[in-house]
C-alpha cells in the first residue's frame, strides 16, 4: 500500500540522462507525484536548466545516498546503468524506499539478491526492462503465437549508443516463446554459413539479431514462420514519451506489490 495520503514522493537517479530527464519532466507534470530528488554523477546546477521546465528550485545532486538521507522518498526511479543501478536500488531498499529500476542489463544473480534484500527490508521493488505498454503487449502476443508457430526469429533494433546487446526485451521475448512452444523449432542447416554470426545469436533456440544504428530508438520485430505463412509482430518506440505511461504506472503501483517484481505483467494483466 502507498505509505501515506497525498502525493508520492519520487527520487530519480540518472536524472541528467536521456531517460532520466524525460522521467523528471513526467513526475513534475503529474498531480499524483512530487519530485523530491534528482541525482546524476554529472551533478551540479539547477535542475530546471537541464530539463528546460520549471523544477521548483530543485538542484541536480551528485550523491544518491546523501540525498535520500536528507529528503527521504517513497519511490526511487533508476535510469543510470547496469552497474550503478543495483547499488542505487540497494541504497533505496535499505532505507525503506521502493526502487523502480529502468536501467537494463541486470543479470539473474543481481535480481535474486535485490529480491532477497526487498524481502529483508519489507520494501517492494521492480525491475522493468521495458516500460512501453505496447512492447509488453508485443511480448504477450508473441507468447500466444509461439504455441502454434514454433519457428521464430527476433530482430531488435536500437540507437547506436545502447551499451548492452541483445536487448533485455528480446531475451525475455525469446524465453517466453521457448516456454510457450508446444513443439521444438524445425532444425535448420548450418553448412552454408559463410559469415560467423550472420544467423544471429540463439537464446533458448530463438535467433536474435541486434541492429544498432543512429536514428533508431527502440524497435523489435518478432517473426513466426509456418506452412505458407509468416506472422510478424512489431513494436516501435518512436520517442522516449513511449516509456512514460509505464513509468507512471509502476511508480503509482509499486507499493501495492508484495516483494520484488520483474516486468509490468502483474500490473497490466492480473
Ligand atoms: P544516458 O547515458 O543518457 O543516461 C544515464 C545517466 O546516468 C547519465 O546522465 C549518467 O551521468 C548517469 N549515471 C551513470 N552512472 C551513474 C552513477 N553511478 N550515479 C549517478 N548517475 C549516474 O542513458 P539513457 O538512454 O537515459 O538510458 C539509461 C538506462 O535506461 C540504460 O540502461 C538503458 O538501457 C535504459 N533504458 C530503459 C528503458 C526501459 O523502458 N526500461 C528505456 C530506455 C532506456
Amino acid at each position: 500500500m502507498p505509505r501515506g495520503e497525498g502525493r508520492l514522493r519520487v527520487a530519480v537517479a540518472g536524472a541528467a540522462g536521456r531517460m532520466g530527464k524525460e522521467t523528471c519532466r513526467t513526475i513534475l507534470a503529474s498531480p499524483d507525484f512530487e519530485l523530491v530528488l534528482a541525482v546524476d554523477r554529472s551533478g551540479g546546477g539547477p535542475l530546471g536548466d537541464i530539463l528546460g521546465v520549471d523544477s521548483h528550485g530543485l538542484m541536480l545532486e551528485g550523491k544518491l545516498g546523501e540525498g535520500l538521507d536528507r529528503v527521504g522518498a517513497d519511490v526511487l526511479v533508476e535510469f543510470t546503468s547496469a552497474s550503478a543501478a543495483p547499488v542505487h536500488a540497494e541504497m533505496a531498499l535499505k532505507r525503506g524506499i521502493a526502487p523502480v529500476i529502468g536501467a537494463t542489463g541486470l543479470d539473474k544473480d543481481t535480481l535474486r539478491s535485490l529480491a532477497a534484500l526487498s524481502k529483508e527490508h519489507g520494501t517492494p521493488g521492480m525491475y522493468v526492462p521495458n516500460f512501453a505498454i505496447g512492447a509488453v503487449l508485443m511480448m504477450k502476443f508473441s507468447e500466444m503465437a509461439a504455441r502454434w508457430l514454433p519457428d521464430a526469429e527476433i530482430v531488435e533494433m536500437h540507437h547506436d549508443r545502447k551499451e548492452d546487446a541483445p536487448s533485455g526485451t528480446s531475451m525475455r521475448t525469446a524465453e517466453m516463446i521457448a516456454s510457450a512452444r508446444k513443439q521444438p523449432p524445425t532444425p535448420k542447416p548450418r553448412a552454408a554459413i559463410k559469415v560467423e554470426g550472420v544467423r544471429g545469436g540463439a537464446h533458448h533456440e530463438v535467433p536474435i539479431h541486434s541492429v544498432r544504428l543512429p536514428g533508431l530508438l527502440a524497435h523489435q520485430q518478432v517473426m513466426f514462420g509456418g506452412q505458407g505463412e509468416v506472422l510478424t509482430i512489431r513494436h516501435d518506440s518512436l520517442d522516449r514519451g513511449s516509456f512514460m505511461e509505464g513509468v507512471k504506472l509502476c511508480v503509482s503501483k509499486v507499493w501495492d506489490l508484495d516483494g520484488f517484481v520483474i516486468g509490468m505483467d502483474r500490473l497490466l494483466f492480473e
